[in-house]
């Protein structure tokens, strides 16, 4: 998707403070963060949201959620974390491009989820 921001990540024509990537997934820090701890892990392939999740391409959230494991011991992230995606209007996505919040480093308000 040529006007897609993430999808300019990934080609490398925007540039993010990434954490890992391989051919599958990025994981690059949030640009506006709300927790000491804010990144972004964002399958490859553009998936819009998660409502365009099909058996074709589940495997690629599978994987997301491998690599979000990983990262999890990579960072340290040892208190724990939360992980969140906002799918359309009301949850408030503002890149229409599949992405999951890994959030951490602080205690977490008990309120939305
Ligand atoms: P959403 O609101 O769609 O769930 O999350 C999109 C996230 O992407 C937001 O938290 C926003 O701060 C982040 N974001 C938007 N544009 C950029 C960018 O160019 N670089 C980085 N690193 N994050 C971005
Ligand atoms: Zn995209």
């Amino acid at each position: 998707m040529s006007d897609c921001i993430f999808c300019k990540i990934i080609n490398g024509e925007i540039p993010a403070d990434k954490l890992y990537e391989d051919d599958r997934v990025i994981a690059f820090r949030d640009i506006h963060p709300q927790a000491p701890v804010h990144f972004l892990v964002v399958p490859k392939k553009h998936i819009p949201a998660t409502t365009e999740i099909t058996p074709e391409n589940s495997g690629e959230v599978a994987y997301v959620f491998e690599i979000i494991a990983k990262l999890a011991k990579q960072e340290h992230l040892d208190g724990g974390f939360r992980v969140v995606n906002n799918c359309g209007e009301n949850a408030g996505q503002t890149v229409p491009h599949l992405h999951f919040h890994v959030l951490a480093g602080k205690v977490m308000g008990e309120t939305i989820v």
